[in-house]
């Protein structure tokens, strides 16, 4: 489904995707297809999710960059652990909830129209989907990012719920530290992002970093010195940024703030208002200068100091004399081209797979 098509990049931490991400995407595809075509059978039913462990267990091992070593040494330590309790949150309750209001075909309203009240205006409801209008074709090119960010959203609202850390065997101190990994890593997204905004076309290439953008814009916005962005000089004596985040103030300023704005997000998409969600996701959206957070200036520094794209490399394993013998590589684009070489030695793998595309064609014509 289109709302799902970019979740691959929720492996991205701090905004590159490795060549296992990209595995994800094409399994997701596939999957996700059928979510758009039954959307009623996910409301009505319920929903299931996959979350590909063995993708998310790779460990980043460069630093980031815009955090104080402090923070650099937390979302080393804690980034793989935030990031599955965000991705359950994310698909689970964040795609797998919220009710699209809607006219059926006989003419009646899939909710109780007369006591559903707008929260924003204290009146019914006035706008829903038509027969046979859906999401998608209503929120147009928005609507992916749009129902990312939504999702995102649950995701920090909801991650710091001691039932639900529960669940995921976090509990404490290290619950905690987890929490704030997981807004830590949000915002440094929304910075790192900036590599895919395109300043020509006042555009953003890649539905994930605007959500994340939009997520850091709406937790400076929320002020009380939660968040900052700060403009400085860096080791190398280039200009860097440092963000920085009071974590004491997530659950009394960053929490009600994405609940209000989350609150909205779900409102206008329930209710199929795109002209409101359109002003609001575009307000958030803005990459400029001259204004108090110049992120359109910012945009150099994170252009100056991207980093090479991260690479996975697997390893191979040998039967040599009855044992079993491991073969790392070199984390290389070298060592990512050995090991696919050592990995596939057989001369004929192309007829290989081609015998095996033959074999599957009539599952896809
Ligand atoms: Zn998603």
């Amino acid at each position: 489904m289109k709302d799902k098509q970019t979740d691959n990049d929720e492996n991205s931490k701090n905004g590159d995707v490795s060549d296992a991400e990209e595995c994800v995407l094409s399994l997701q595809m596939s999957l996700t297809q059928l979510g758009e075509i039954y959307n009623e059978v996910r409301e009505k039913e319920g929903f299931k999710n996959v979350s590909l462990g063995n993708v998310i267990s790779v460990k980043p091992t460069e630093p980031p960059n815009y955090l104080s070593k402090a923070d650099q040494d937390i979302i080393l330590q804690y980034i793989n652990l935030a990031f599955e309790l965000k991705v359950g949150l994310h698909e689970l309750l964040g795609h797998g909830s919220g009710k699209l209001f809607k006219k059926e075909k006989d003419g009646s309203l899939n909710f109780d129209a007369p006591n559903v009240l707008n929260f924003e205006t204290n009146k019914q409801v006035s706008s829903w989907y038509e027969d046979g209008e859906t999401y998608d074709a209503v929120f147009g090119s928005i609507g992916s990012s749009y129902e990312e960010c939504r999702a995102e959203c649950v995701a920090l609202y909801l991650g710091d719920v001691p039932e639900i850390l529960k669940i995921f065997v976090y509990e404490g101190e290290e619950a905690e530290v987890i929490v704030y990994t997981i807004w830590l890593s949000m915002l440094l997204s929304g910075i790192e992002g900036l590599q895919v905004y395109n300043p020509k076309t006042e555009s953003w290439l890649q539905a994930h970093a605007q959500v994340r953008y939009v997520i850091l814009q709406v937790l400076l916005e929320c002020g009380e010195d939660f968040v900052k962005v700060e403009k400085i000089e860096g080791t190398d004596g280039n200009p860097d940024l440092l963000l920085s985040m009071d974590r004491s103030k997530i659950g009394s300023v960053g929490k009600p703030a994405i609940g209000k704005f989350l609150g909205k997000l779900q409102l206008y998409r329930a209710t199929a208002d795109i002209a409101s969600a359109k002003e609001m996701y575009d307000k958030y959206s803005a990459v400029k200068s001259g204004t108090k957070y110049p992120f359109l200036d910012y945009r150099e520094i994170v252009i100056a100091r991207k980093k090479p794209r991260r690479l996975f490399v697997q390893t191979n394993t040998f039967a040599e004399n009855g044992k079993v013998n491991l073969k790392t590589y070199e984390p290389s684009a070298d060592g990512m081209i050995q090991s696919w070489v050592d990995r596939f030695q057989e001369e004929n793998t192309d007829d290989i797979l081609e015998e095996l595309w033959a074999k599957d064609k009539h599952h896809f014509s």
